[in-house]
């Protein structure tokens, strides 16, 4: 049984946080430590682009270990350094910075809280997952990343810069409580990035299906831009306007195209989210529609 405290943390909670992550074959490494000013303990080495998130080591992850007399003698030396967990053999992470991406990731899943360990950050949330052999990725969804192969991630009950302490909000006891990552996230993990205007135009190489769902992609986007407006006389609103009813719809179609395969669910998200900003619609409300569109799309595949 894993128990990470959360208050009144000591060297000896960090270490034996460390220790049983390592138990777990979760292999850790000693990061460097946010002082009471948010300042890097690694600070003399210039400006620190993310304090107390980083390895204390010469190589890195590539020392990262799961053995308890390493891990021993690392926190005798540094007895405060936050612990890192590698990602991509036995665990990979969900990194989730904002309220908007958690609330999207929930909306793409169909659920109301994650299924297994949910670690509180300083700003957002970790969800964990069983390995699923991907590499890292950032921004599958905006402010959300996916630390798998090569990757790490902070673990409690390490110090985050804003003087809070990275907890664990649904509790991890060992691998059997790491969930499989679903497909609809995976999709986004492995969606190939957007495609360089250089290396794409004219290079012949563009399949029909990608022209096809290009062309509905902006077909989608320039009938969300010129859906009504909301008409607000007096202080009164007199017509609900249609931008959320084009912006459900057209995730709900392009989701019946992915639902078929080879579409980029992060090239038509991001296109949509910015499309719903340029129309004025917010972001919570932008993330809800989509996800739930795009759901609803996937189940109903088009012929
Ligand atoms: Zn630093």
């Amino acid at each position: 049984m894993l128990t990470v405290p959360t208050t009144q943390i000591t060297a000896a909670d960090l270490l034996g946080a460390a220790l049983q992550y390592a138990a777990a074959s979760i292999a850790v490494v000693p990061l460097h430590t946010p002082d009471s000013g948010g300042q890097c303990s690694c600070r003399g080495r210039t400006d620190c682009g993310s304090p107390g998130k980083h390895p204390r080591l010469q190589h890195g992850l590539h020392d990262a270990t799961t053995e308890p007399d390493r891990i021993r003698r690392w926190w005798r030396r540094w007895p405060d350094a936050n612990v890192g967990v590698a990602t991509g053999t036995r665990l990979d992470v969900c990194d989730i910075d904002t309220n908007d991406g958690l609330r999207a990731i929930l909306d793409l899943l169909d659920i109301v809280r994650p299924a297994g360990p949910l670690v509180r950050s300083g700003y957002g949330w970790h969800l964990w997952f069983a390995a699923t052999g991907l590499g890292n990725r950032a921004g599958l969804l905006p402010g959300v990343d996916w630390r798998g192969r090569g990757g790490y991630a902070v673990a409690p009950p390490s110090l985050h810069p804003t003087g809070r302490r990275y907890t664990f909000q649904q509790p991890f006891t060992g691998p059997a409580d790491l969930p499989t990552c679903p497909d609809a996230v995976r999709r986004l993990v492995v969606a190939p990035p957007p495609p360089s205007p250089e290396l794409s135009a004219g290079d012949g190489q563009i399949s029909d299906l990608d022209r096809y769902t290009q062309a509905a992609l902006e077909g989608e986007v320039s009938r969300i831009l010129a859906a009504p407006r909301p008409v607000i006389r007096g202080g009164q609103r007199l017509s609900a306007g249609g931008r959320n009813t084009a912006l459900h719809l057209a995730a709900f179609r392009l989701g019946q195209l992915a639902a078929r395969g080879g579409i980029d669910q992060h090239t038509v998200w991001s296109r949509l989210t910015d499309a719903a900003r340029t129309v004025g619609l917010g972001q919570t409300e932008t993330q809800r529609t989509i996800a739930s569109g795009w759901r609803a799309g996937l189940r109903r595949p088009r012929s």
